[in-house]
């Protein structure tokens, strides 16, 4: 009913020659995919040439943000329509490093997936807890608020194209991963908030990926989880053989 997802978040890593080189070398190894969907979301200045480099692959290739605004003066931000132009098909918003780094709120992560929307973009909207908050036994809150952002007046017809990563932020990029029973504790709580907000099929269709050290080495264990649809993938993404193992993985 859902096809397996993988994504790669290659986040401020690769020029345009990596990204390329890299890019040959995944679609060769990748050619036999076809039960699985596989995205990689290079850095702006990439995006054209990986997306070029992936015509007609079946890859698809994503923005790594976007700004809510079409163009203006808006120094130093890319918008959702540019990103389609240059050849993306989705945008990740909400990433944790963005919300941290970058302050991005709640409240941006509405207006970006409306932004992703008008442009075409199909958004992959992130959310989940810091340490604290799990320690404070707030998880479930924490997802709750940012997921409602996440959806805050989109349609039937559009959530239809919104990929939910579930991505605790304690597991990203530390090698500490949530278990798989923590992965489908989340992610069952994901899909029964979408059903009870959004109705049975939109919950049923939505794609739940798990983000978080996800390695060729663990991969298998959390996505053989029932609501664990696929992963979005940091740093084991910017390898093509490794890469290459976790969607292998998904494809099983
Ligand atoms: C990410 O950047 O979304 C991520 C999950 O990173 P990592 O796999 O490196 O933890």
């Amino acid at each position: 009913m859902r096809s397996p997802l993988i994504a790669g978040n290659w986040k401020m890593f690769k020029g345009v020659a990596d990204a390329i080189a890299f890019a040959k070398e995944f679609r060769t190894l990748a050619r036999d995919f076809t039960e699985i969907e596989v995205v990689i979301a290079p850095p702006f200045t990439a995006v054209h040439a990986v997306a070029d480099a992936l015509r007609n692959s079946g890859i698809a290739t994503a923005g790594q943000d976007c700004y809510w605004e079409k163009d203006g003066a808006f120094t130093g931000a890319v918008s959702a329509v540019m990103l389609k132009e240059a050849g993306a098909e989705l945008v990740i918003l909400g990433h944790s490093e963005r919300r941290r780094v970058f302050g991005d709120t709640d409240a941006d992560v509405t207006r970006k997936v409306h932004a992703a929307y008008a442009a075409g973009l199909a958004p992959i909207a992130c959310i989940g807890e810091t340490l604290e908050e799990r320690e404070g036994g707030r998880t479930l809150e924490v997802l709750d608020t940012q997921l409602k952002a996440a959806i805050d007046g989109v349609s039937t017809e559009q959530f239809a194209t919104m990929v939910v990563a579930y991505e605790p932020v304690w597991a990203i990029g530390t090698g500490r991963h949530a278990t798989p029973e923590q992965a489908q504790e989340a992610h069952a709580h994901i899909r029964g908030r979408l059903r009870a907000w959004l109705g049975g099929e939109p919950a049923d269709h939505c794609q739940i990926l798990y983000g978080g050290s996800v390695k060729p080495d663990n991969a298998r264990a959390i996505l053989q989880q029932p609501d664990v649809d696929g992963a979005l993938v940091g740093g084991a993404s910017l390898d093509p053989r490794g890469f290459y193992a976790i969607a292998e993985a998904a494809a099983r």
